[in-house]
């Protein structure tokens, strides 16, 4: 498409968006009265106005079934993880048996590494992406510590090529080749946090596997972002959390995925509970754990309902959407803002932009490099009614998301952008 700059072509696009209801079934904060610019869904997205009804019903239950409500609410709280698959499935083109709603993100990776980081004295070491989320290098840390070895010698993070930003697929898969003898486990971020890039799931799999490695990603900014078909891929686990991309409030209950070629395995290493726990003999209380089959025999305790409420009441609406239109509509969105970027600032000067052109290789976020004075720009931003997000030294991480965000955001972002870089 042949994007304009002008307000009256970004207004067009809006009347011309099939997902244009959507916006209203949000609560979009306000800065000084005025309704913000909510740039951050990939920090913390918007709550849905249908939350409150579901959160509710819960409360309600409780109030008036008291224990008995784990069998006779309206959503019987002892099955509630159940009740996430079918959207949680949908969003990760995974089976519902491989997918489940449990803990945080940073407790499921660990749960993960435990049955899939199982090193040897020749084959122990991760590979990742330079700079991986503070909390997933202490996970990959005190992992390879807990198996006697030194994260120094364990751990390889890809470094981008000199002057580039991000990492050739090609400089991945060669990586994997060059230590194929050594490596354990290859896990990146589906869409890494500070550059935006999403990796190529698929072939990074693949390399993994014929390199004799199990393969994970950290979904925290790919779920609910981009299309994800994690079955189909081959990946071995997956793990993410809900409260980004998946607005299902601060602090929502996180996800795991296991492939059904393990998923089915009792013989693999896990840390049980007894929520994993074979459900038919659960409440006898007997010794030896039986895993349930499927990645529900990797849960430790019995399911959190009020927050699984909030994550019910997003995934309905995800499923309303369906994500091939909010990647359609995304793409679009993410691509005007790009191109409005690029003019205000064409021989890149005062800024450069981190993530990916190509569409396939990102999602909805744009990560926005300042070459100068970025910190004061991000608050004459703030001032002027943009919530964006901000990443030491000099990023400024911008994310127009599709279900709540409009063609006109984007025109009206770059306008206080251009103001506030004089
Ligand atoms: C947001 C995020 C986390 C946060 O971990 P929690 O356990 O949810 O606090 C971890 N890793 C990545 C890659 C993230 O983006």
């Amino acid at each position: 498409m042949q994007f304009q700059n002008s307000l009256a072509f970004a207004k067009t696009l809006d009347k011309k968006d099939p997902l244009k209801k959507f916006r209203n079934l949000f609560s979009i904060p306000k800065v000084n009265g005025k309704t913000s610019i909510y740039f951050t869904g990939n920090s913390l997205g918007l709550q849905p106005k249908s939350t409150k009804k579901f959160v509710t019903e819960e409360l309600d239950d409780w109030a008036t079934l008291g224990v008995e409500g784990h069998l006779h609410s309206r959503r019987p709280w002892l099955y509630y993880h159940k009740f996430t698959k079918k959207g949680l499935a949908a969003l990760t083109g995974a089976k519902p048996s491989e997918v489940v709603a449990m803990n945080h993100l940073t407790v499921n990776l660990h749960l993960m590494l435990v049955t899939f980081y199982r090193p040897t004295s020749t084959r122990f070491k991760i590979l990742t992406e330079t700079g991986p989320f503070s909390s997933d290098q202490y996970a990959f840390d005190s992992q390879v510590k807990l198996h006697g070895f030194k994260p120094e010698d364990a751990i390889i993070e890809l470094k981008p090529r000199e002057g580039e930003f991000t990492l050739r697929t090609e400089d991945i898969l060669a990586a994997i080749d060059q230590h194929k003898d050594q490596l354990a486990l290859i896990i990146i971020g589906g869409v890494q946090y500070y550059t935006g890039q999403f990796f190529n799931i698929k072939k990074i799999t693949e390399a993994g596997h014929h390199a004799g490695a199990r393969v994970g990603f950290d979904l925290a900014h790919a779920v609910g972002n981009v299309p994800l078909n994690l079955h189909r891929d081959n990946v071995d686990f997956a793990v993410w959390c809900s409260y980004k991309y998946l607005n299902a409030g601060p602090g929502a209950v996180a996800g795991a995925f296991v492939h059904e070629r393990h998923a089915n395995n009792p013989e693999l290493m896990r840390l049980a509970g007894w929520w994993g726990h074979h459900e038919k003999e659960r409440f006898q209380m007997k010794k030896g754990f039986q895993p349930m089959p499927g990645v529900d025999g990797w849960q430790l305790s019995n399911f959190p309902v009020l927050p699984g409420a909030a994550l019910l009441a997003s995934l309905e609406v995800f499923q309303q959407a369906g994500m091939k239109n909010l990647v359609a509509k995304s793409a679009q969105l993410t691509g005007y803002l790009e191109f409005l970027l690029k003019q205000i600032d064409s021989t890149g000067k005062k800024f450069v932009i981190l993530t990916p052109s190509d569409k396939r290789e990102r999602g909805c976020q744009l990560s926005i490099y300042m070459k100068q004075n970025g910190k004061k720009v991000f608050n004459a931003l703030t001032k002027a009614g943009v919530i964006a997000d901000w990443r030491e030294p000099n990023v400024i991480r911008v994310a127009p998301v599709p279900l709540y965000n409009t063609f006109e955001d984007v025109f009206r972002f770059t306008e206080i952008f251009r103001t506030a870089l004089r």
